[in-house]
């Protein structure tokens, strides 16, 4: 309930109580005073009509007291009547007679009552009189006074006053005013108590959170208690007022009253006001509590919306957080991406380009737009094979990643190396989205790694390799040498004044010095020739190929060859002279420790046989090529010196057993008189070149000699042997034509020998040169047949007459069953080519009856003769020499 209406409520209750006690002084009281004067009246009226005969003398007129006996009467009367005072005035208003003594005899102004006492009316009024008792105390009386007239024969003659004590009655009525007037106040106070009580226990119910607890404020019995007590407080607090002057009767009259108020008014009240405003109350409550709870309800939806908004919020504001953290990231990332110095390209499965960095373009000189959605093929170098892009794939697939050096091509074509770094990407799934390259170009870096690996495996001052480079390439080629069985020369050297120089003309012309001989090695040298500078005035020069000693001891002469020549300093005048060890792999070792070693050795043997030299490490090797360098030398001036003689070996037909040709073998008869044979010099001289004059020479010779045997009526066939070196040569041919032409010999009656594995090496050229000699009418033998294992096929394309049986097939005939049956089968083959066959170094008669006996066409051994000189052959020619076969076929 509001403020407002409370203050209503009490305003109202006051207006009320004062209207109410207003109608109670006004009307109530008076006409309950009336009532009560009224009712005196009539008892007084009973006791003036009473009395009212014994007063009246016979001539009408009031009796006078000494007179009346009747007085007496009167007394009796007023005690009969209990009344507290009767009087008698006259008509002139004098009081005749009087129960109080004092008041007879006195005349009262009482002319106005007198006047209406006259009309026959009476006259009451209600007085306080103060009294005393036998006890000598004044008590407080109240009395009805009351005027009756007496009238005689219709004559107004005096009026009787008496006086009635209604103390008991006033107090009654006082008390009924009284409780009238506090019936109001009670009722309101009642009313304000119920008022408080509701109010209280509205608040009481609102501020509860359980009905029952309003239920039970609202009882009736509850209410009846409390209004109960609240009434009887009320009229018991009243009561103890008014017990001041009251008895105590009229306490418990106060409580019959307020129990009987209480009966009546609690019901009435409880029914018209608690009931319906309880009820009133508790369906508002319910209503309140059910919108409450509605209320709560809603708030607790509220809340909990509340609390999911926050939640969604929340997240939000996280993913706002998190959205802007990675778009930070991304900020950052591309920042990175285009500020870092690498080159990045990403990307997709398929390996098109989605993105590429500053760097990348900076690199590759590709601009962005240039590359998206193409393939990184585009940049591909051709430096590496399928398998070196499967082994990256395989391990981007496998690892997620890959790292190496990769060669790539710029825009521009240029190739660079680059260091690469290749990572898949994958989602949450693990599945691949992207892959990321990144990286470097790495030229620089390796500019600078070959300039330091340059300078760490090359000699500062001459540029040449060092100890360390030149190790490492005599390791690789002994490695590569032992592969495929060739041999390898390796030459130390050491110059023989350089201290000298060093000493007298100082460091820096040393230093020259040494930067001249250098220039002098390297252009000796070939190409794949390895010369590097050991320290010093230590040179090394490795020969990765030499087929013989003799090339590292040419090279090596060639070498001091070169140093011979002064050479020119800052005006100083320098003569170089080394000394040269060599040695070869693997005759002097199969490792490079030992291949040094030795070569060292071999230098200082040099050094000791006094300087400007060379030595080889092994002497029977040693010896021997320097027994081939003399001869080298002295065959030089062999031919001059008519050492070059020509044998001729002879050619017996094995049907005939004569004398059919011959073959020209070069001898070198030296000035002593020893000879040495063509298997020693033939090699050197085609080393030298020195085959070409040799060569022609004995062709010359041979045909002058089959010319003049023709002349002397010995018409045999003269073969000639052409070694490779020979048959390269461009003026072969014209060498040959001349030789025939110049001594006037048939061409027909001379024959070329090559042998089957130089036919075979130079085939194109071979068959050329053979199909032009055979056009002049010069027959083709092939020497030392069955060693090259050509084929038929290849036989048949041949430009060839005969076929030259090896010795060595020859040499076991007739035991070797084998070496027979390949005799056999090519005399057979070259039968079936119409070609003729000879036997080569037959020497048992054994062996000439057993050839001719498998039908060979001719032989040529020892048997018969071995070469001869010129001479020797005219003269088995003129005596007919013929081989006595053992039986004849
Ligand atoms: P070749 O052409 O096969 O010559 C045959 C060789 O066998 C000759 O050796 C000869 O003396 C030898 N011989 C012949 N019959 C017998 C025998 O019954 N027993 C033994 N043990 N040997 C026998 P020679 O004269 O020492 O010649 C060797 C090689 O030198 C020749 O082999 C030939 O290839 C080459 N040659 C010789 N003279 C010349 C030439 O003027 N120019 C060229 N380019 N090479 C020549
Ligand atoms: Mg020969
Ligand atoms: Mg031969």
């Amino acid at each position: 309930m509001s403020d407002n209406k409370g203050k209503y409520i009490f305003i109202s209750a006051i207006i009320i109580i004062v209207i109410f006690l207003l109608l109670n002084f006004f009307i109530i009281v008076p006409s309950f005073t009336n009532i009560l004067i009224e009712n005196v009246e009539k008892s007084a009226d009973k006791v003036a009509t009473h009395l009212s005969t014994m007063v009246i003398s016979s001539d009408n007129s009031i009796l006078s007291p000494e007179k009346i006996s009747s007085f007496k009467m009167l007394e009796k009367a007023a005690e009969e009547f209990n009344l507290e005072k009767i009087s008698i005035f006259n008509e002139s208003g004098e009081i005749v007679y009087s129960t109080d003594q004092t008041d007879i005899g006195k005349s009262q102004n009482i002319k106005e009552i007198f006047h209406i006492l006259a009309k026959g009316e009476k006259y009451s009024n209600l007085v306080n009189k103060k009294s005393e008792t036998t006890e000598s105390r004044k008590v407080q009386l109240d009395v009805v006074e009351t005027y009756v007239p007496i009238f005689a024969n219709g004559t107004f003659i005096g009026a009787f006053e008496i006086y009635l004590e209604v103390t008991n009655l006033k107090q009654r009525l006082d008390n009924a005013v009284l409780k009238s007037s506090l019936l109001p106040l009670l009722l309101m106070f009642i009313f304000l108590v119920s008022v408080i009580f509701f109010l209280r226990m509205d608040e009481t119910i609102i501020q509860s959170t359980q009905i029952n607890l309003a239920k039970r404020y609202s009882s009736p019995l509850f209410f009846f208690i409390i209004t109960a007590v609240a009434i009887f407080l009320a009229e018991g607090g009243l009561m103890m007022l008014l017990s001041v002057w009251h008895p105590l009767s009229l306490i418990l009259e106060g409580i019959f009253d307020a129990s009987a108020l209480v009966l009546l008014v609690t019901p009435v009240l409880y029914f018209s006001l608690v009931m319906p405003l309880t009820s009133h109350i508790v369906e508002r409550k319910k209503n309140e509590d059910e919108l409450r709870r509605a209320h709560d309800e809603l708030e607790q939806r509220v809340e909990l919306r509340t609390a999911e908004l926050k939640e969604a919020n929340t997240s939000l504001e996280k993913e706002i957080a998190q959205s802007l953290e990675y778009q930070e990231q991304i900020q950052l990332s591309d920042s990175v991406l285009e500020n870092t110095i690498e080159g990045i390209m990403i990307t997709d499965t398929d390996g098109i380009i989605q993105r590429v960095n500053s760097s990348f373009s900076l690199i590759t000189s590709y601009s962005e737009q240039e590359v998206i959605g193409q393939n990184p093929k585009i940049l591909k170098s051709g430096h590496h094979d399928r398998d070196f892009y499967n082994q990256m794939w395989d391990s981007i697939i496998q690892t997620g990643g890959w790292k190496g050096e990769i060669w790539n091509r710029r825009k521009n074509g240029e190739i660079f190396p680059e260091w690469l770094s290749i990572t898949a990407i994958k989602n949450l799934s693990g599945e691949t989205t992207h892959y990321v390259g990144v990286f470097h170009d790495i030229s620089d870096i390796k500019r600078a790694e070959e300039q330091l690996s340059y300078q760490v495996f090359h000699d500062a001052l001459t540029g040449l390799p060092n100890r360390l480079l030149f190790i490492d390439r005599l390791e690789t080629a002994i490695t590569h040498n032992k592969r495929h069985h060739q041999m390898l020369g390796l030459l130390f050297l050491d110059l023989d004044n350089f201290k000298n120089i060093n000493d007298s003309l100082g460091h820096n012309m040393g230093d020259m010095y040494l930067q001249a001989v250098t220039e002098i090695l390297k252009k000796t040298c070939r190409d794949e020739d390895t010369v590097s500078r050991l320290g010093g005035d230590e040179f090394t020069v490795v020969l990765p190929n030499v087929d013989i000693p003799e090339g590292a001891v040419r090279l090596a002469r060639r070498i001091l060859q070169a140093f011979s020549a002064p050479i020119y300093i800052n005006n100083h005048k320098l003569i170089v002279s080394a000394s040269i060890g060599i040695s070869f792999y693997p005759e002097n070792g199969d490792n490079a420790e030992e291949l040094i070693k030795n070569a060292d050795i071999a230098m200082y043997h040099a050094k000791d046989a006094g300087k400007n030299r060379f030595q080889l490490f092994n002497s029977e090797m040693n010896e021997r090529v320097t027994r081939r360098m003399i001869l080298e030398n002295r065959l030089r001036d062999a031919l001059e010196n008519n050492e070059i003689l020509v044998y001729y070996q002879p050619k017996v037909n094995l049907i005939s057993g004569a004398i059919v040709g011959a073959e020209a073998l070069v001898r070198w008869q030296q000035k002593d008189g020893s000879i040495i044979s063509p298997s020693e010099f033939i090699p050197i001289a085609e080393d030298t070149g020195l085959i070409i004059p040799v060569g022609q020479f004995v062709f010359e010779s041979a045909c002058n000699q089959a010319k003049e045997w023709h002349d002397a009526g010995f018409p045999i066939k003269v073969a000639v042997n052409l070694s490779t070196r020979q048959f390269r040569d461009e003026n072969l041919l014209e060498m040959i034509q001349s030789a025939i032409k110049k001594s006037g010999v048939f061409a027909k009656a001379i024959e070329i020998e090559i042998t089957e594995s130089l036919l075979m090496r130079h085939e194109e050229k071979a068959i050329q040169v053979l199909q032009q000699l055979r056009k002049e009418g010069i027959t083709v033998a092939i020497d030392d047949f069955g060693t090259g294992y050509s084929s038929l096929s290849y036989l048949k394309k041949m430009p060839i007459n005969s076929l030259k049986i090896d010795r060595a097939f020859i040499k076991d005939v007739p035991e070797d069953e084998d070496d027979i049956a390949l005799v056999t089968m090519i005399i057979s083959m070259a039968e079936s080519l119409g070609l003729t066959t000879v036997a080569e170094g037959a020497e048992t008669i054994e062996q000439y009856d057993f050839l001719r006996y498998l039908g060979c066409s001719e032989v040529q051994g020892y048997y018969f003769s071995p070469p001869v000189v010129p001479k020797t052959l005219t003269a088995f020619l003129k005596e007919n020499k013929k081989v006595e076969f053992s039986f004849l076929t």
